[in-house]
């Protein structure tokens, strides 16, 4: 027998084969069970998530001999030629070659009222029908809403905003989700062992990532990687030759962030873009391994949902203990934006760098809150006051370093008591009434610059304005981080806590 590549040996030929697309197979088996069959379906999503597979079960679902029946034999001629892509029964047609209302005059309407041959029904399928033009459109609406008894429609579309209005509410609608990545890792991972094909985790992982959620195209991958290696595959094959930046290298950054070690952020990233890796694949990895970060932390311990193997769980372990939920989600924050500002930027190593490293600096800004709790606690430990009480000299002694507030601020409510008090003292700044309300947001204009920023500022002045604002917040961070950790109470704080509390105490 000839070599079929996997994607068409491994297409699905049962709905219980389909891979990810669980809302879409069940409501097409209710109803072929409950009988209750629309005229036309419109099946949108990403390319290699299964439209014209979902559309061949179908029709294969109608058209068995055994059929109309949610298991299609996929042994009888019927559900052979619709495997094959042969059937007289079923029109498949491409959209974009037959745009024209010629071609739907031709291939749908002059055909449309013959009997089916050998099936039930005649079904059309239609791909890419967002190609099709206005006037092929139109043509069809008729037909679409009001078909023999025998004829079915389905389209598929990968721009579901283009098809018009018309046609779409005439159709029941399916959107396919792009497939998630443990999802894709299985099915290779399946496809491997059926193969007799040798391959890591890590690779399977990686080929997985680089797909993007498409089923066809993380199959296609393992193909030509085979081609290229043989039936032994280890990650860095795979990295090799799709251009995918490895694991180790992904969590590498993740760690220099979390532990603010910008030269090591400086040099990875200077080594990936060197070797000419896609640096908006790199973010887009980055965002999902903060994720992941984000969620170890607030289920407590790992997630079984996430789906990872056992060197990433370590991995996850040890940099969740890093940091903690504030700190990671300013990080990922930060990585959005920048997905959305890499499209447009012809230099995106610079918004790479500029991001990691705000991101480092905030994710090490010292956490105030926690610090006003654990003394709160020294001080009740100690014996001394209520938490309201003894939580005040720290926000006064930090406020002292920020801004005073906005004078517009000034004790709306409740005024003092003029006449009691002829002279009163300073009116004095209202005092805020939590005292974890304290923000780094309002800092005056920032006198220290820091060093890296200085040599890189005529590069990035050149940058839209956009980018620019972008530097200046996080100078003003860098310096409002200084003035807090120069602030002697929360040095001191900072260097004696830990023990001091224990030493007190006994
Ligand atoms: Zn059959």
């Amino acid at each position: 027998m000839s070599y079929q590549v996997i994607a068409r040996k491994w297409r699905p030929k049962t709905f219980e084969d389909v891979v990810g697309q669980d809302h879409v197979v069940k409501t097409m088996r209710n109803a072929i069970e409950q009988n209750r069959l629309a005229q036309a379906y419109l099946l949108c999503g990403p390319r290699g998530t299964g439209k014209t597979t979902l559309a061949r079960i179908f029709a294969k679902a109608l058209n068995c001999e055994k059929g109309p029946t949610i298991h299609p034999c996929c042994e009888c001629n019927n559900c052979k030629e619709i495997d094959a892509g042969n059937s007289m029964d079923v029109v498949e047609i491409d959209g974009a070659s037959n745009n024209k209302v010629e071609d739907v005059h031709q291939k749908i309407l002059e055909t449309i009222n013959f009997a089916p041959i050998s099936g039930k029904f005649k079904i059309y399928y239609i791909d890419e029908v967002h190609m099709l033009t206005n006037q092929a459109f139109n043509a069809l609406l008729k037909t679409i809403e009001e078909p023999p008894a025998h004829a079915r429609f389905i389209f598929a579309t990968t721009e579901a905003d283009k098809v018009i209005g018309t046609i779409v509410s005439r159709c029941q609608r399916f959107d396919l989700r792009r497939i998630a990545i443990p999802e894709i890792s299985g099915q290779l991972r399946k496809i491997s062992d059926a193969e007799g094909i040798t391959i890591d985790d890590d690779a399977i992982f990686a080929l997985a990532r680089g797909a993007d959620g498409g089923m066809r195209d993380a199959e296609s991958a393992l193909d030509q990687i085979i081609s290229y290696t043989g039936s032994n595959i280890t990650e860095q094959d795979v990295l090799g030759v799709f251009g995918l930046v490895s694991r180790e290298a992904i969590e590498g950054i993740a760690e220099a962030v979390l532990t603010s070690d910008i030269p090591r952020i400086i040099n990875l990233i200077a080594t990936l873009d060197g070797s000419g890796k896609d640096l908006r694949r790199l973010t887009a990895e980055l965002i999902a391994h903060f994720r992941n970060i984000l969620i170890y932390i607030q289920m407590g311990g790992y997630d079984p949902s996430l789906n990872l193997t056992d060197a990433q769980i370590e991995t996850l372990k040890k940099q969740a203990a890093l940091t903690n939920t504030a700190a990671v989600l300013s990080v990922t924050e930060n990585l959005i934006e920048l997905d959305g500002k890499l499209r447009l930027s012809l230099s995106p190593r610079i918004l790479l760098e500029t991001a990691l490293i705000r991101s480092a600096k905030s994710a090490s800004v010292v956490d105030l809150e926690k610090i006003l709790k654990k003394l709160t606690s020294l001080k009740l430990e100690l014996g001394g006051g209520d938490a309201a009480t003894t939580a005040s000299p720290v926000r006064q002694s930090i406020a002292s370093t920020t801004p005073p507030p906005a004078p517009a601020a000034a004790t709306p409510i409740a005024p003092a008591p003029a006449a009691a008090t002829p002279i009163a003292p300073a009116p004095a700044t209202p005092k805020p009434q939590a005292p974890a309300t304290l923000s780094y947001s309002a800092p005056a204009a920032a006198p220290q610059r820091n060093d890296f920023y200085q040599q890189q500022r005529p590069i990035i002045e050149e940058q839209p304005k956009q980018e620019k604002s972008q530097l200046d917040d996080l100078e003003s961070d860098i310096a409002l981080r200084k003035r807090v950790e120069k602030n002697p109470l929360v040095q001191e704080v900072l260097s004696k806590f830990g023990g001091a509390i224990r030493g007190v105490k006994k």
